[in-house]
């Protein structure tokens, strides 16, 4: 049988029915306040805007826009819980309150993924098996930390830093709010968190789960609005760590204004992952994980694996059964339970995808995207494999952050390491052999913070995650994870 036969006998006759989770489980209001000092409260310049549904552009609900009055408002609280009381509670009183929060989130896993589904077009699989119950294990896992602090390997009795601000982006809302919150809380921070402007929804339920957990009023605040809150965040002197995750570019700007006052900092940026796949990979699992590697939340990924590096000798064969793949990808309503790729999450988000890929036909490569139908309303692309790429071409060296890989081929694994390692970032990369000296060999010559050996975005708190070079400093996630929150 050839390939199509063998599609048609598999899937032949058989389609799926619409599974779609109800809309309803979210439990929106109309209009949300700024989650200060234990409360919802208007902010000071009682400025609302709109946080749309990326896979109908249609609103969701109303979000409070922080500004400098309101920073200072939340600084202030946090100082004050830092100061009394949260920084000198015993380990093992605080661990109650991380724990507490990681029941709730897993009672409230439902409503959870409906709402980040929702408010960032990601698939509901991935919202219900893996960012909310992640977020919940990062919670738990901080929480056993809490009392072992003076184990931690950072010497006896570390102190927490003070007032961490925090400023999360789009890609994994409620997950990035956990990656921050649950080390920072731990090791005895108290918290000042700005979730992206586009998704800021699931942290609006994590402030009511906050309440719920009874966590005293000031230890976690949260400040929804823009870049301009941000920025408003990073300056304010009474804050002493900022930890952020986001654009390479807003992390150097960040950078900057930092260096010249000395307030801790952590950055987790960008990337260009490389994808190594080796003639003798077990094909079938490479197949997947490669697809995985760039497909899961449509790309929107910063370690995603968007360069396919493969050995010369299998690659027809490798993007044959790759572009099969692609159009088996189910590409629509993120609600419906056998979706495989959502909408893209904003409109910003989808023009420059369009323009990059746009370049990457100018620039000689081929474009090879799923014949998939895509919704008429809100922000699509069909998940798209580009052949013919010349590492100098823009899409070989810029983060499309998109459902886009670019294939390369090598013959050499000096070679395949040379390539990988031709780009500013050094986030991921994944190495596909079945022989495991192989694996180490190319694995110790990456630069890159996290290497995947035969498999790929594969995330665990107990395991640390971060950059190199252009895709930032500091670890999240692990032991290691701590450190960016103690004085040591
Ligand atoms: P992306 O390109 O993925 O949207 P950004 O770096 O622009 O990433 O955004 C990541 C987070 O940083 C968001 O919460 C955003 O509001 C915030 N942000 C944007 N500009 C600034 C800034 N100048 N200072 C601080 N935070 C900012």
């Amino acid at each position: 049988m050839n390939d199509q036969q063998l599609d048609q006998s598999r899937l032949g006759g058989f389609a799926y029915d619409p599974a779609p989770e109800s809309a309803s489980l979210a439990r929106l209001a109309d209009q949300y306040g700024l989650f200060i000092d234990g409360a919802f409260t208007d902010p000071a310049a009682h400025q609302q805007f709109a946080t749309l549904n990326p896979a109908t552009a249609q609103p969701l609900a109303s979000v409070a826009h922080a500004g400098p009055a309101d920073v200072e408002r939340a600084v202030v609280a946090a100082r004050r819980a830092f100061d009394g009381g949260w920084s000198t509670m015993p380990g093992s009183e605080r661990a109650k309150y991380l724990y507490r929060i990681a029941r709730i989130i897993q009672e409230r896993a439902r409503e959870l993924a409906v709402v980040e589904t929702l408010d960032n077009g990601k698939p509901i699989r991935e919202t219900r098996d893996i960012d909310v119950p992640l977020a919940a294990a990062y919670f738990f896992y901080y929480a056993g930390w809490a009392d072992k602090l003076d184990y931690a390997g950072f010497g006896p009795a570390p102190q927490p830093l003070g007032v961490a601000g925090q400023i999360i982006p789009w890609n994994f809302p409620l997950l990035m709010a956990a990656w921050k919150l649950a080390p920072a809380l731990a090791a005895g921070n108290t918290c000042v968190l700005k979730p992206a402007e586009t998704t800021p929804l699931s942290a609006l339920v994590l402030a009511d789960i906050l309440v719920q957990a009874e966590l005293p009023p000031g230890v976690v605040n949260i400040l929804t609005g823009d870049g301009a809150t941000g920025a408003a965040l990073v300056e304010h002197p009474g804050v002493d760590k900022i930890a952020f995750t986001g654009s390479t570019e807003v992390g150097r700007l960040i950078q900057q204004r930092l260096g010249e006052r000395g307030t801790h900092l952590t950055l987790e940026l960008g990337g260009k992952g490389a994808n190594i796949v080796f003639e003798d990979a077990p094909i079938d699992e490479m197949i997947e994980g490669v697809i995985d590697g760039i497909f899961f939340n449509q790309g929107h990924v910063c370690c995603a694996g968007s360069r396919l590096l493969v050995q010369e000798s299998i690659a027809d064969e490798v993007v044959r059964r790759l572009l099969r793949r692609v159009e088996q990808l189910r590409v629509g309503d993120p609600l419906d339970k056998n979706t495989d790729v959502g909408a893209i999450n904003s409109a910003a988000q989808l023009a420059r995808i369009e323009e990059l890929t746009r370049a990457g036909e100018a620039e000689g490569a081929t474009r090879h995207a799923s014949s998939c139908a895509l919704p008429a309303e809100g922000y699509w692309f069909a998940p798209t494999v580009f052949t013919d790429v010349a590492q100098s071409h823009r899409i070989a060296r810029e983060e499309i952050f998109g459902p886009v890989l670019s294939v390369l081929s090598f013959r050499t694994p000096e070679e395949a390491v040379a390539k990988a390692n031709n780009t500013n970032y050094g986030l991921a990369c994944g190495v596909w052999s079945e022989k495991g000296s192989r694996t180490l060999w190319v694995a110790q010559r990456l630069r890159a913070g996290v290497i995947w050996a035969n498999t790929y975005n594969r995330f665990d708190p107990t395991s640390p995650f971060g950059g190199v070079r252009e895709s930032g400093f500091g670890r999240e996630g692990g032991r290691h994870g701590l450190e960016a929150y103690l004085d040591v």
